[in-house]
Order: structure tokens, then C-alpha cells, then sequence
């Protein structure tokens, strides 16, 4: 049986859209999972989402309310989306006391993060004070731009077996202090946190880049991070 992968979503004000890249719907599926989209629902509903889920994949987005980590706006801020992070973070305290796995790109992972007490920055290139890459990368997404080195003993280097990845990038913010007991498993060479995780159950990874593009290009790292991650999944469901 396949197990049932809750994609969280965005939400367009203008035009009254929830929506997802089918790259990330593609992506749980060429892993074996069974996707189920998200719209954001009551915080006393949770519970019964949660319990018929077997695993919640963060998707990328615009940015976090930095009242989540008690601190004001900084001017450069983005657009930030109350009601999708009231959604997330009880989500993600729901499926963690429920001890299963949780998969975030790109603002996922910072929700991961800032969930389990760590802080972010709001703007990397206004905070961040030594020189640093380009995180906005200029060409299409399904491109890699920069390197990121992977911790060995690390869950994401059993993952993917490699101490260096090329990935995409495409971010304005970052992790900067890691939450209660996560680790920071890969940094860019500017030292930017591009992933962070926690290896006791259950399973939790949060990447900086966007493995589901690089999957277009069937890039085997991202297959295996998403495969590996249905895999826990499906070892929850018995
Ligand atoms: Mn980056």
C-alpha cells in the first residue's frame, strides 16, 4: 500500500487559488508515495488530518513571520503569510508528536527549523555579514548553481553517499541558530545553513534547495532523498 504524503500549499489572495508546483506532486510520486494536496484547515481538525497521513512534505513559499522566532520585521522582509504558517507549524508539532516523518524544501525547512526553536535570517544579503553566494540564482530552476558539503555522520551523507552536491537555489532568507535538536547537516561555502535534520524518530530533513526541480533533470540525489523519505513513511504505517 502506498502511504499517503500531505503536500502543504500556497495560497494566491488575488485570485482566490490555493496552488502547487507539479514538481513536488511528481517528485512523491516517482518515489512511491501517494500525495494528497493540503488547503489549510481548522488548528482543532488537525489531529484527524494528521492521523491519516504517513508523512508531511513542506513546500517552498514566501516568508515567515519572524514573531515565530521573536523578532520584529526587518525592512526587508517579504510577504509573509499568516494563515499558512498558523497551518504548517501546528501541523509540523502534530506530526512530530505523532512520531512521523516530515520532508521541507526550501521554506520548509526553515518552518522545520524555526518550529523546534531556531531562528532565521529575514534577509540574508542585508544580515548575513561576511561576502556571499549568489542564493537567487539567475537561471531556470531545474539548473543547479552552487555547491553545498554534507556532514559525514550526517543522515542526509547516508542519504545521498555524496560530501558535496550541486543544487538550486533560490532563496532571500536562511537558518541561522538550529532548533532543539537538529543538526546542521549542510552549509554552503559561505557558510549558509543549506539543511538541517534530526535523526532520532521520527525522520526529519529540511533542505535549503529545491530537489523536486532538480528531479526534472532526474538528478539521483533528490531521487534519493525523496525516496528515502516515503521509505520512512511506509515503515510508519505498520
Ligand atoms: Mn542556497
Amino acid at each position: 500500500m502506498k502511504p499517503l504524503i500531505g503536500i502543504t500549499t500556497a495560497y494566491d489572495e488575488k485570485d482566490g487559488y490555493y496552488f502547487l508546483h507539479r514538481a513536488h506532486a511528481d517528485a512523491i510520486i516517482k518515489a512511491g508515495g501517494l500525495p494528497v494536496l493540503l488547503p489549510y484547515s481548522e488548528a482543532r481538525d488537525r489531529e484527524r488530518l494528521v492521523e491519516q497521513l504517513d508523512g508531511l512534505y513542506l513546500t517552498g513559499g514566501n516568508d515567515i513571520d519572524p514573531h515565530r522566532f521573536k523578532e520584529e520585521p526587518h525592512p526587508r522582509l517579504g510577504k509573509v503569510e499568516v494563515l499558512r504558517d498558523r497551518f504548517e507549524f501546528a501541523l509540523v508539532e502534530t506530526f512530530i508528536a505523532k512520531k512521523k516523518p516530515i520532508l521541507g524544501v526550501c521554506r520548509g525547512s526553515q518552518v522545520i527549523n524555526v518550529a523546534l526553536g531556531g531562528t532565521m535570517y529575514q534577509d540574508l544579503p542585508s544580515q548575513k555579514e561576511t561576502a556571499l553566494l549568489q542564493h537567487r540564482q539567475t537561471r531556470p530552476l531545474q539548473f543547479p548553481s552552487h555547491y553545498v558539503y554534507i556532514k559525514e555522520d550526517s543522515l542526509l551523507f547516508n542519504i545521498v553517499k555524496e560530501r558535496s552536491l550541486l543544487v538550486n537555489s533560490n532563496h532571500h532568507q536562511a537558518n541561522w541558530q538550529v532548533g532543539e535538536g537538529l543538526l546542521a547537516s549542510a552549509k554552503s561555502e559561505d557558510g549558509v545553513i543549506e539543511a538541517v535534520e534530526k535523526e532520532a524518530e521520527p525522520f526529519i530533513l529540511g533542505v535549503q534547495w529545491h530537489p523536486e526541480q532538480l528531479l526534472r533533470e532526474k538528478d539521483g540525489a533528490s531521487l534519493r532523498i525523496y525516496r528515502y523519505f516515503v521509505k520512512q513513511a511506509i515503515k510508519g504505517m505498520t
